[in-house]
């Protein structure tokens, strides 16, 4: 494993694992030296069908030959499509897509949605959870419930007020103050360590906004287009959302985001906009990836695979560091009892898998929607020797070592 030449001339925002990822083919990756890897990161869920999906790689190269890039003011056949297929497909009633290019971008298009409306009606102020990540922009790091993420920026806008998770009597209070105009939440917190929100809460979210006037934004960035086995994850609750905000996924590996809300909340001419956003072939990209999830069946699959890997965790690591398997679909955390997440996940490397870390104390998986149950196996097995190996190097106190 070496480190790429011009590294030292990137900025250090993200603390590497050791690996440099040169090639990949549907769920493996080779590094550098040629030694392939399980991949369980799953790009953080951008990764849906796999690397180099046949279905994929058709779409992009024919787009590439037609038509590569058009400025926003003018209609483009891929970008209205996808539009079309995401109303038909989401449960937002008679949906409007605004196109950008990353998650953050789409939860700020959310954000001022929530605003013009918020400041129109007298009630501006917007409710997110403790817990929550939204991105990087200013006004979703200020909507990002980690006070450690907002500090060294701080005083950052002071739209936003947060509520723990699943307390709808927090909720319910909070909104009763009579300013706030949104509820911004993701059904199932991603970075904030996998921890889906109950249905109750969810359905309660939806009755406390009814009640006080406010709209439900649900950020799907993570959990959405069918990584927990729905289009949105906040359609297990049988919750209808006024917005929703989807990246990741969506591109299949291209950047593309979507804020999708019903039509009375739509961005007029000149509100909002982006040079790059739903771009001919990001958009062509997506189309391929909401057709291959269709005719591969993905949404069931997820869910049978998924509970597979949650139970074959719990089954296989019978160990005093593993406290919870958690997640829907192939969103999974696996919350430890000590914050040694990096450590696990670095020795899963050494096992040929990779994962991700959601939190000090969580490692995360989220491999393509198309694995398979052996793979998943190989993940389980490498995941079992990684906590044991971890547990070795530091036993967990009171534990005998072999
Ligand atoms: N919202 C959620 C729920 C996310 O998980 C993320 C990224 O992890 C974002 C927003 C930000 O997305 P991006 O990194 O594409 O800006």
């Amino acid at each position: 494993m070496t480190v790429p030449a011009g590294e030292a001339a990137v900025m250090p925002t993200y603390a590497r694992y050791p690996l440099t990822p040169v090639r990949g083919e549907r769920l493996t990756v080779w590094d550098d030296e040629g030694t392939p890897y399980l991949d369980f990161a799953g790009a953080l869920g951008a990764n849906p069908l796999g690397h180099g999906h046949p279905a994929w790689r058709t779409a992009i190269h024919q787009q590439v030959d037609t038509l590569d890039i058009t400025t926003n003011l003018f209609s483009t056949l891929p970008q209205a499509d996808l539009a079309r297929r995401l109303a038909e497909l989401l449960p937002v009633p008679d949906a409007r897509t605004f196109f950008c290019n990353s998650g953050a971008e789409a939860n700020e298009a959310a954000v001022k949605i929530a605003r013009t409306h918020g400041l129109a009606a007298g009630r501006p102020a917007i409710v997110a959870l403790e817990g929550s990540f939204h991105g990087r922009t200013v006004a979703t790091l200020a909507a990002t419930g980690q006070p450690a993420k907002r500090a060294p920026f701080e005083p950052l806008v002071d739209w936003f007020r947060f509520v723990p998770p699943n307390d709808a009597g927090a909720l319910e209070r909070e909104l009763g103050d009579g300013d706030v105009g949104a509820v911004l939440l993701e059904p199932v917190l991603g970075e904030g360590g996998v921890r889906p929100l109950t249905p109750e809460f969810l359905r309660a979210a939806r009755a406390t906004c009814d009640r006080h006037g406010a709209i439900l934004i649900a950020d799907e960035v993570q959990s959405g287009l069918g990584r927990c086995g729905d289009w949105l994850a906040i359609s297990r609750a049988d919750v209808v959302p006024d917005v929703v905000t989807l990246a990741k996924g969506l591109g299949g590996g291209l950047p593309i985001g979507a804020c999708v809300a019903r039509a009375g909340l739509a961005f007029g001419p000149g509100e909002h906009g982006s040079t790059f956003g739903g771009g001919p072939i990001p958009a062509a990209a997506a189309l391929a990836v909401l057709a291959t999830i269709e005719e591969e069946g993905l949404l069931e699959r997820v869910l049978e695979m998924g509970a597979r890997l949650r139970e074959e965790i719990a089954r296989v690591t019978p160990s005093g560091l593993v406290a919870e398997v958690r997640g829907r679909g192939l969103l999974v955390g696996v919350q430890l009892t000590r914050p040694v997440s990096h450590e696990v996940v670095l020795a899963m490397i050494e096992e040929g898998v990779l994962a991700t870390e959601a939190g000090a104390d969580v490692v995360r998986m989220s491999p393509a929607l198309v694995v398979e149950p052996e793979e998943i196996d190989v993940a389980v097995k490498a995941f079992a020797a990684a906590v044991q190996h971890v547990e070795e190097a530091a036993p967990w106190p009171g534990r005998t070592v072999r």
